[in-house]
């Protein structure tokens, strides 16, 4: 049967394709993919005309499947075995990971050239994964067993938003136990970091979003309050000028604010330095709250396993792979926590 996936062409347009994909490469490995979350990053992608990668796109960076083929040389999987795809690897050689610092790598490897299009042009996946497809090829440091037990709709979310939201708090905040927490924006991401603060031990943990249905959803998942105050850490999970200085206005003395949210190209912010200042306040940026893969998601699929992590009501809808563009609209109009598509 043929390939399918969504691809960005050119911008603005976006539509389900017949895909070829090729043979793993040295060091690769081929994935069919069972289930893949519709992530805000996806739509930033098709908004940011390609957001840096080269057309045409092939969209989806939160994938889990089977293996199908590996390449000369992987060890760590084989055929047969169930996998998660992350798309923050380290790659092993450079600065940061010569100085055991592999969240920071900035030179990930990926497997380019395997995926193209009918016409032979080929695909850049979106962050080296390309997901939303019914198969993909990716390196094999972005592959990680899926322990049994957990089934791919959930065990997809792992490779972005829980990854992002859950290490934000613990590694890149490091949120200590008793902390108060703020979370503005409580889509999936954000849900994720309040179940991190829950993890954390977190005292209060303030779920705050425009959409009331957000807010009241977050109390399912380990919020404890629904209206502003003030917190430790302060979590901007949507990155846009009003609620980057609701943050700043959230900070308590010594407090910590940790922006998220992937922010629209030139969206800026005033600070008032003096009031950084005057409360010693320190501000972040989680980059996918540097987690790597291979060494975070066997931790959070144990979690997700053991029900630390709340992983199935987190999946409001399955659909089929050509029901990508429903799916980001409910994303877009907040109907969902996410819709996992299902290739
Ligand atoms: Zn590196
Ligand atoms: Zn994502």
């Amino acid at each position: 049967m043929a390939d399918l996936g969504v691809v960005l062409s050119a911008p603005g347009v976006v539509s389900l394709e017949e895909i070829t994909v090729d043979e793993p490469g040295p060091g690769e490995v081929l994935v069919r993919i069972e289930a893949t979350g519709v992530c805000h990053s996806d739509q930033h992608v098709i908004d940011e005309d390609g957001w840096g990668h080269r057309l045409p796109v092939l969209l989806g960076h939160e994938g889990a499947g089977t293996v199908e083929a590996i390449g000369a040389g992987v060890a760590s999987v084989a055929p047969g075995d169930r996998v998660v795809i992350g798309w923050k690897t380290a790659c092993g050689a450079c600065g940061a990971c010569a100085r055991g610092a592999p969240r920071q790598c900035r030179t990930p490897p990926a497997a380019p050239g395997r995926l193209h299009r009918r016409d032979g042009a080929e695909l850049t996946p979106v962050l080296r994964t390309g997901t939303f497809a019914t198969r993909t090829v990716v390196p094999e440091a972005a592959v990680v067993r899926l322990p049994g037990g957990l089934p791919a709709e959930q065990g997809c979310l792992i490779g972005c938003c829980v990854a992002t939201g859950v290490m934000s708090v613990l590694e890149t905040a490091r949120v200590w136990e008793g902390a108060r927490v703020a979370v503005i924006g409580c889509g999936a991401v954000g849900l994720c970091v309040v179940q991190g603060a829950r993890i954390a031990g977190a005292s209060v943990i303030r779920a705050l979003d425009v959409d009331e249905r957000k807010r009241e959803q977050a109390l399912r998942f380990g919020a404890t309050d629904t209206e502003p105050g003030a917190a430790d850490f302060v979590f901007d999970v949507v990155g846009r000028r009003a609620t980057f200085e609701q943050a700043l206005g959230l900070a308590a003395t010594g407090g910590t604010i940790v922006l998220i949210g992937l922010s629209p190209a030139g969206e800026t912010a005033t600070v008032e330095l003096p009031a950084l200042f005057g409360r010693r306040a320190r501000i972040l940026v989680s980059h996918g709250g540097e987690h790597v893969a291979r060494d975070d998601f066997p931790r959070l699929a144990r979690w997700a396993l053991d029900g630390q992590l709340e992983l199935g009501a987190m999946v409001t809808r399955t659909a089929p792979l050509a029901a990508y563009a429903d799916a980001l609209e409910a994303m877009r109009g907040g109907d969902v926590i996410r819709t996992v598509l299902v290739p």
